[in-house]
């Protein structure tokens, strides 16, 4: 075999196996394989194909953020503000084109969904970040074959919050959402993009008490660490439900006076 066929034959490999570990979440072929360096250029570029293939307008973008990405939604969809930050990404492993695409394809999915609510759970919160996930899969069938991999590992590293239910789940309805995806079009019921969405039910329910516990869990843990920091007079009806459209603060309260009352051995 000559020296270029050779070269050949190996470049061909390479190809292939960044292929075949594209949707892996392990660390080493997240951290060692696969990186890019993206220009400002790329990641405009990556915003377009996303709000376009949401049908949004492209949100006004901002490259310095606290987190790896946020996105402040509004009731007018042109004044969508997108903000993220590349460095932080990359320390957790969002490193590479296909991986940011999916990180905006989430925050973009929130300005989607801004007039959607689901009703499935208790914390309305936890259900939209998981429609923004399971949406997240379902880019990565409609979108051009994308790799989960890198994503899925970022995800897999939190734990559960107030606002966001634990990465883990968080990973398997990115699964979900591309086996889903893949069923919809294999059986043309593919239209558009809520059509993603109907499978969202299903997954809640499958794992209901596993959420059930994880809320229970982290609601309990974070009143236990925050000092009573209301008046004793709060009128707990009369709070404002919060953005999503749960009693979030209104339940936090009670439990903090609960727990209150309890150490005082009422
Ligand atoms: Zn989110």
């Amino acid at each position: 075999m000559d020296e270029k066929k050779k070269d050949i034959d190996y470049e061909f490999m390479a190809v292939w196996q960044a292929f075949y570990r594209r949707h892996n979440a392990n660390f080493f072929d997240v951290f060692f394989y696969d990186r890019e360096k993206l220009t400002n250029e790329d990641i405009k570029r990556v915003i377009q194909k996303v709000s376009d293939f949401f049908q949004l307008p492209v949100p006004v973008v901002q490259d310095k953020c606290e987190t790896i990405a946020k996105v402040m939604t509004c009731e007018d969809a042109s004044e969508c503000e997108l903000y993220y930050n590349w460095q932080m990404m990359t320390r957790a492993g969002v490193n590479n084109k296909d991986s940011l695409t999916l990180v905006i394809v989430h925050e973009m999915s929130h300005q989607f969904l801004y007039h959607t609510r689901f009703m499935l759970f208790d914390n309305e919160m936890w259900i939209q970040e998981l429609a923004a996930d399971m949406l997240v899969g379902g880019f990565s069938i409609l979108g051009g074959d994308v790799g989960t991999g890198k994503y899925k590992y970022a995800l897999e590293t939190l734990p559960a919050s107030l606002t966001h239910p634990e990465g883990k789940l968080r990973a398997k309805i990115v699964e979900y959402g591309r086996k889903y995806a893949w069923d919809l079009i294999t059986i043309h019921h593919y239209h558009d993009v809520k059509d993603l969405l109907k499978g969202l039910p299903a997954f809640v329910y499958g794992h209901y008490s596993e959420l059930q516990e994880s809320w229970e869990k982290v609601s309990i843990e974070d009143v236990a660490e925050t000092p009573f920091a209301f008046g004793e007079n709060v009128d707990v009806e009369a709070l404002p439900n919060n953005t999503y459209g749960t009693r979030l603060l209104e339940d936090y309260i009670k439990r903090i006076k609960e727990k209150q009352n309890e150490n005082n051995g009422q």
